[in-house]
This record gives structure tokens, C-alpha cells and sequence, in this order.
């Protein structure tokens, strides 16, 4: 007996490898400090969508770029593990994204290096519009550059796929964009750059209702607010406003819970569920997510989630 099709989830966007340094200060300008640990995590919002939507069934495309460094070979594995297909990621001469993390006394301080991410450009999107062709739909975020995200967005408008866009970190883009992409998912603070309006001091449902019209009234299709341990709250297209609160879980560890949820999000929407319901199932996995340590490995399977949900 064939076995169903599964729903295919093509995401263009980041790979990198995260360097975490533990330290009892942080280094002044000029100072060198013995730091205590260093571990190798891999991230990157596109990679970890990818790997959160996989392990939750769909089948992924990952279409992006890692460097010729000694990392750029070991993020394509991980990828590869994680039954991602790698076709779509291109290797460019020099380093792989990093971000390079102190941690010191529960506080972090952050360099980013976008590396091989920076590199990848429009053409290298329509290249792999073939992938683009063979998804049910295309995960976007804004840890390429602009240009390759609206070039992502168009191609997969044009033939007929549907979009999410993710837009973090925080950033400005064209009106047009809202239209190109059937679901806009920004956090409550990339909500408040979006509109340009102060973040809310609470999360008064018909405060943020406001603010989601806003971005439809600049042209957006659905409007997905994820609102950390408090859940998430969707407008939909129809104007129908839908808030699910957050599951109650003991929090091992956040990192990644955003990515997490998108992954989850598309997966559940490209097997054809109607979005109510792929918004709850995001909640459930990216609850579970974040009882577990690490952002990609604290990524639930399917089978844990439905033996969690049980
Ligand atoms: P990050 O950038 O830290 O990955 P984010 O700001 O993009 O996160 P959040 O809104 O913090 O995204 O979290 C995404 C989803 O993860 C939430 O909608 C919720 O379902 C789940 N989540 C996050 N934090 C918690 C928590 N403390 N308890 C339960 N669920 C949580």
C-alpha cells in the first residue's frame, strides 16, 4: 500500500553555528578573560524551523548557504541527520553564520556574524525555484538578506504556494510584502516596530487586536502574534480573531520556542489542516520545546508530542 504524501515544507533562510562561552565576567574593551566552557550549538532561524517542521513530519527543503569553513560541512550533516534535504544550500568561500554567545551571571552578550547567510542572494532563490515548486509551503525570516526574502516571497506567490513570513529579528520592509505572504508572524515586540508604536505594558486582547488591524490595514492576509508562555493570537483574513493561551509546562529552556512553533506551524498547515488547528498544534509543540534544553535539540518528534498531548 503507498504510503500518503507527505506535506513538503521548503524554508529559505539561515544556518549557523552558535558558540556559547560561559564566563564568571565579560571581557572590557582590551581585557582578556579565562572563560569557564565553550560549547557548539547549531542555529540559525531558518536551520531550526527546518529541523523543528521534520521532526514533526513534514518532509523539508532547506534552501540557504554555509560557508567553506570547518563548520560549513558539519551544519549540512546535522541538516542531513535530520532527514532535511541540503540540495538547496550552497557552499561560499569563507566563514559559515556564527553567533558567538557570552554568557555570564544568567545575562548573554551576542555577535552575530551572518557569513555565508549574508551571501545569499535573489538568483540563488530562483536557482532553486525547482525545490520552491515541489512545497506545499514556503517558511521565510529575515536572517537573509532582504532582497533574497522578497525574491523568496514572490516566487513562491507566483507559483501558487502558501507563505509564512517570520519577520525576526526585527526589521523594515515594503507594504507589499504583507500582501506576498498569506501568514505575517512577528512577536509582540517585532509587532510594535511593525507599526512603529511602543510595545504594550499589558496584553490586553483588544490593545493587540488594534495593533494586528493596523498591519492588515497596510495590506496583510492573516496576522499570527505569538505571545511567549501567554500563547499566541491570530486575526485571520476574515477579520475572525482567535486567542489561544499557552500550555502550563516547567521551563527548562526558551531558546527556540518561536522557531519552534513556526516549524510546527507550517508543517501542520502544509499536511492540510485548517489554521485554527495548526495554531494549536504550534502551541503544543513549542510548549513541549521549551520543558526540553538547546534550541534545535529541545525540538519535540511527532511520536513526543503525541505521547505528550495523550
Ligand atoms: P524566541 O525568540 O525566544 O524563540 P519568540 O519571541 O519568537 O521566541 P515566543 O512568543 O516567546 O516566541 O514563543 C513562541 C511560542 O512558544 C509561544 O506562542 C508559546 O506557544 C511557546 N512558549 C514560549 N514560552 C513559553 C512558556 N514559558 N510556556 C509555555 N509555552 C511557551
Amino acid at each position: 500500500m503507498s504510503q500518503p504524501r507527505r506535506p513538503v515544507v521548503a524554508v529559505v533562510g539561515s544556518i549557523n553555528m552558535d558558540f556559547v562561552v560561559q564566563s564568571s565576567k565579560f571581557p572590557l574593551p582590551g581585557e582578556t578573560v579565562l572563560g569557564g566552557s565553550i560549547e557548539y550549538f547549531p542555529g540559525g532561524k531558518g536551520a531550526n524551523q527546518a529541523v523543528a517542521a521534520a521532526r514533526l513530519g513534514a518532509q523539508v527543503t532547506m534552501i540557504g548557504a554555509v560557508g567553506s569553513d570547518v563548520f560549513g560541512g558539519k551544519l549540512l550533516s546535522i541538516l542531513e541527520a535530520e532527514g532535511i534535504s541540503t540540495e538547496g544550500v550552497r557552499e561560499t568561500q569563507g566563514a559559515s553564520g556564527i553567533a558567538s554567545i557570552i554568557v555570564s551571571s544568567g545575562e548573554n552578550a551576542i555577535i552575530v556574524v551572518p557569513g555565508a547567510n549574508g551571501e545569499l542572494s535573489p538568483e540563488d532563490v530562483e536557482a532553486n525555484s525547482g525545490l520552491i515548486e515541489k512545497a506545499d509551503i514556503v517558511l521565510v525570516q529575515l536572517e537573509i538578506p532582504l532582497p533574497t526574502v522578497e525574491a523568496a516571497l514572490k516566487i513562491a506567490k507566483r507559483m501558487g504556494k502558501k507563505t509564512i513570513l517570520n519577520p525576526a529579528p526585527a526589521a523594515a520592509f515594503p507594504n507589499e510584502w504583507l500582501q506576498l505572504a498569506d501568514i505575517v508572524t512577528p512577536n509582540e515586540t517585532e509587532l510594535a516596530a511593525l507599526i512603529e508604536a511602543e510595545p504594550g505594558t499589558d496584553d490586553a486582547a483588544a490593545a493587540l487586536q488594534t495593533a494586528m488591524r493596523a498591519l492588515q490595514d497596510r495590506g496583510a492576509n492573516a496576522v499570527l502574534i505569538t505571545l511567549g508562555a501567554n500563547g499566541a493570537a491570530m486575526l485571520t483574513s476574515d477579520g475572525e480573531y482567535i486567542q489561544v493561551p499557552g500550555r502550563k509546562v516547567d521551563v527548562v529552556d526558551t531558546t527556540g520556542a518561536g522557531d519552534c512553533f513556526h516549524g510546527a506551524l507550517a508543517a501542520a498547515w502544509a499536511s492540510g489542516q485548517p489554521l485554527p488547528e495548526a495554531l494549536a498544534f504550534a502551541i503544543g509543540a513549542s510548549a513541549l520545546s521549551v520543558t526540553k534544553a538547546g534550541a534545535q535539540t529541545g525540538m519535540p518528534t511527532r511520536q513526543e508530542l503525541d505521547a505528550w498531548t495523550q
